[in-house]
């Protein structure tokens, strides 16, 4: 079986653990189906821009190419770093009614474990799947907003305390620290200036997330599609959104977005 795959965050849902698509030109491939299976990639050498659609020899950022990064509202600063939204006081970044739509809508501040504690902002709606996106094991809404500008600024506050980020190396290696989720939050809140404090919640479920991984890698190596176009090898697991192989490699999907392969199951 052979797809034509434009590479891009492969979609996730939860049930009894996480569960992987990948889109191909005509198809949805359920990719846990595909663990402990041999696939092959082929990277044809051709990358296409996530904004315009059109192909680049190189691509800039984010799937962008270096137009589109600059000017495209979904590259935005405030995608980034949503303390830099506007759209609350009616001031245009890129495209108004785009950033209207995008900010003014319930944002939660999280807590998640994928490798120790970090602090993220996600649009309320999306919180399972930015959770799985990350590889998150446990993960604990923080606190709600009405907007993305209030969500930053809390984001921010936090910061000080603890980090923003993953690292993805130890969160493939599956070293989850144990963390009382709960009881950062607690603490946490106490840090927080008294009016941020109010957007804190009572909600204090801890989601678990199961990647469907046969066996996590003791060493961790990206595939770089640009030095590496063709390589096959068994597939391991899934869990972020990182394809893990034998031997600890790697393929970040999300992060080789508008690179045109041709995937197949062998
Ligand atoms: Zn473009």
């Amino acid at each position: 079986m052979e797809f034509g795959i434009t590479l891009a965050k492969m979609p996730t849902y939860f049930e009894n653990g996480v569960h992987y698509l990948l889109k191909a030109d005509a198809d949805f491939l359920q990719m846990n189906a595909l663990i402990g299976r041999k696939v092959g990639i082929v990277f044809l050498n051709q990358k296409f821009c996530s904004g315009c659609g059109n192909q680049f020899k190189d691509l800039f950022r984010m799937g962008f190419c270096r137009n589109c990064f600059f000017t495209n509202p979904r590259a935005g600063e405030s995608i980034i770093r949503p303390e830099l939204s506007q759209a609350h006081e009616g001031k245009e970044d890129r495209d108004l009614a785009f950033e209207k739509e995008y900010q003014l809508q319930p944002h939660i501040v999280y807590l998640a474990n994928g490798a120790g504690l970090k602090v993220g902002v996600t649009r309320a709606r999306q919180k399972l799947h930015r959770w799985m996106d990350q590889g998150a094991s446990y993960a604990l809404v923080f606190a709600e907003t009405e907007n993305r500008y209030q969500a930053g600024q809390i984001e921010v506050a936090l910061k000080e305390y603890i980090a923003d980020k993953t690292p993805w190396q130890r969160m493939l290696k599956n070293e989850v620290p144990n963390l009382d989720l709960v009881a950062e939050k607690r603490k946490l809140k106490n840090l927080l200036p008294a009016d941020l404090q109010k957007h804190v919640n009572e909600d204090d479920q801890v989601h678990s997330f199961q990647y469907p991984v046969q066996e996590y890698p003791a060493k961790v190596k990206s595939i770089n599609l640009d030095k590496e176009p063709e390589f096959a090898s068994k597939l391991l697991g899934i869990k972020g959104q990182y394809l893990i192989f034998e031997g600890g490699r790697v393929l970040n999907v999300r992060g080789n977005t508008g690179y045109r392969v041709s995937f197949s199951v062998l």
